[in-house]
Parts: structure tokens; sequence; C-alpha cells
């Protein structure tokens, strides 16, 4: 209970290292498309966390930015000048985000990075560079304590989350299962809820291919690919089922050439969301089985869930349970809520280790204009995660 109380104590006292801190990392804007703009972003980023005493590993990317593994597995003495002496663990803890985003360099001048009315505004603010400072400060209140955790405590940032973590999907899984739980410090619901169950998501292609022909001269010699994918597309919305949380939607479609040509190529992009495996499966095999009405028509889909499901397992429930405990210690009122978005912790849930999501920032505004966290409640928050990465320790040791 102290413990708690120092670690809350340390968290508030270092309000202006925290907020310096995200404001550094939102100044150096980050766009996930540019290597370049996210590989200066990630160098102060692994320097920060050089500071504090993390061991940073840099994953390197040809096409992206890279990525950064930090380990924290000695405890700071500081009889010796902070010096690291290590001790070896073997069960680990991830702390897991991001540090791209979705906002162009130069959205800072539209967006200025601001402490206005108890929020701080800025591009990427919420989503999720306040969530990687709150991760920071919390391993930092735990080793400058005097109590460094149980777990060997691992951070997992990456630079490519927002377009679907192609290249980080491999090293989040190989982290995650070297791990006993997940903490993702992505931004929370409203109110601070944490999120325990997320939708899988991804998209599909369906791609017709028909026979041209004159539309005027010898129209029965055609078959439109056109008319097929507007058949297509009924079947395709039939499989949205809301009520098991599985959506189907045709988001872009396109076909014909000119105008006086039977159209022989059509094409549609689909998002897909399912709420658990099984739904997600069926919903693939749907996809697969697509098959033409017209049968002069060829009809292809490709594409497939990029993540899966994070579904609200027992595990996720006694997590959430353990975290909300650490939060009334602390004086705080934990929720927990659903959400249609992916994240990288889709991934780690999957292959069934504990997981639990939104630990990050409270705010506003992911991806869009009005972006900001709630000053006051970072600390505190920081505090949680220190406090819930100390309290599993407590409970394994
Ligand atoms: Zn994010």
């Amino acid at each position: 209970m102290s413990r708690l109380y120092d670690l809350q104590n340390f968290c508030r006292g270092e309000r202006e290292w925290l907020l310096e801190t995200i404001e550094t990392l939102v100044r150096l804007e980050s766009p996930t498309t540019d290597k370049r703009a996210v590989d200066r972003c990630g160098a102060e980023l692994a320097a920060r966390l050089d500071a504090i005493g993390g061991r940073v590993t840099t994953l390197p990317r040809i096409e992206r930015g890279d990525h950064l593994r930090v380990e924290f597995d000695h405890a700071v003495d500081p009889a010796d000048g902070g010096r690291h002496a290590r001790h070896e663990r073997t069960r680990q803890i991830l702390l897991l985000g991001h540090f791209d985003t979705v906002w162009p360099v130069g959205q800072l001048d539209r967006m200025p990075l601001a402490r206005i009315d108890g929020r701080l505004h800025g591009p990427g603010v919420f989503d999720m560079k306040a969530g990687i400072a709150i991760g920071m400060l919390a391993s930092r209140a735990l080793f400058e304590t005097g109590a460094p955790p149980a777990h060997r405590l691992v951070m997992l940032w990456t630079s490519d989350e927002e377009i679907g973590s192609a290249t980080s999907r491999t090293a989040i899984e190989d982290e995650a299962r070297r791990s006993d739980v997940v903490f993702v410090l992505e931004p929370s619901l409203p109110g601070g809820a944490l999120k325990t169950a997320r939708k899988g998501c991804g998209s599909y292609e369906v791609i017709v291919r028909g026979i041209a022909a004159h539309a005027g001269i010898e129209p029965e010699k055609g078959a439109s690919a056109v008319q097929e994918l507007a058949h297509q597309i009924l079947r395709i919305n039939a499989l949205q089922d809301l009520g098991r949380g599985v959506s189907v939607n045709v988001v872009q479609m396109s076909g014909g050439l000119r105008s006086n040509v039977i159209p022989d190529q059509a094409r549609a992009v689909v998002d897909v969301r399912a709420s658990d495996a099984a739904a997600a499966a069926e919903v693939e095999a749907a996809f697969l089985e697509l098959s033409p009405i017209d049968p002069r028509t060829h009809v292809e889909a490709r594409g497939g869930f990029d993540r899966p499901p994070l579904e609200r397992t027992d595990k996720v429930v006694t997590l959430f349970q353990q975290a909300r405990a650490v939060a009334r210690q602390l004086g705080q009122d934990l929720a927990e809520g659903a959400t249609g978005g992916g994240s990288d912790g889709n991934f780690t849930a999957a292959l069934g280790v504990p997981t639990l999501d939104g630990l990050g920032a409270l705010g506003d505004g992911a991806h869009a204009l009005h972006e900001h966290v709630i000053i006051d409640a970072l600390p505190d928050r920081a505090a949680l995660v220190a406090g819930l990465i100390g309290t599993l320790g407590e409970r394994h040791t």
C-alpha cells in the first residue's frame, strides 16, 4: 500500500519531466510512411530510454522506421551513482506501443503543441506519444524508488502500427511469447477505461472479370463485370451481423472503362471486423466461397483479417481485475470497454498472452484535429502502470 503511494508521489513529482518528454516526442513528427522523420523521433526516444537506464536495441527496417526494443533487467543502485547492478530475471512483462502517427510532417503548424485549459494538444499526443512517456515514467518510478519489479521489463516501441504493423508483427509476437503479460499504452477509452476487447479487422479486394463487348452492336456477347460485382456486393453486405459484432462494409468500388463498352473489369474493397475468432473464420470462409452468378464471369476475393480479435477471455478479465484493484488503492475508478478499432494488442492477445490495452493517456481526438490529452491525469496513469507492474511481481515471487 505505502509502496503504491511512493510510486504515485514519485510520478506526481515528475509531472514536468513527463510533459517535457511528451512535448519533445510530439515535436519530432513521425508519419509512418516517412522513414527519415520516424527515425528522427526514434533516435530521440532511444536516447531518452538509455538515459533512464534502458538497454536499447534498434531493430532496423529498410522501408519503414526502425523499431526499438528496450530492456530493464537491472536494479539502479543509487549508492554507485546509478551504475547498473544487473539481476537477471526470468519472467517478463512487455510494455507495447508505437511512435508513428497518422499526421504528415508540418501538421504541427496546423495543430500547434499547446497547453490549454488543462489539456495538451498536438499531433500524435493522444495516439500515442503520451502513452510512451507514461510507460517510461512508470519504469522510472519502479527503479528509482528502490523497488524494481520482480519481472524483467521489456518495452517495444514500433514505427508502423498505423498502417497495419507489417514490419513489426513478428517482433511483437516473438516478444509477447516471452512475456507473462502485455500492457499496451494505446489511448484509453473516454474517462480512462481500459480496452478489454477489440474487434479483429482486415480487408478484402474483390476482383471481377467479365467479357467486354460493344454495348450497342453486340451486347449479348458481353458479360458485365460491374453487374456481377453489384450482385456480389449484396451477398457481401448480407455477411454483416452487428449483433454478433461482425461488420462488413464495401468501402470502395470501381469498374468499367468507357461509355460504349460492357465492362470486363470491376473491383471493390471491403472492410471487415469481427469480435471473436469464430466469427472471423466464418467471414473468411464466406469470402473464399464467393462464386459468380453469371457463369461467364470470374470472381476472386483476396485478403483476410490482418489483426485477429482481442477477445475478453478469462485471463484478460483476471488481469483487468488486478488493474482495477491497484487503481482503487490509488483512488482511481477504473472501468473497461470494447472498441471496433484494432491495435498491436490484437496480435499479443491472439497468442493467448493476457493483454490489457488502453493503459495510455486520457484524452480525445485520436486521428482528429482536436487530438489532446488531459494533463492532470498523466502522472497518476503512470503510477497505475507502475503499480500494476509491481503488484504482478509480488504475486509471482
Ligand atoms: Zn495507436
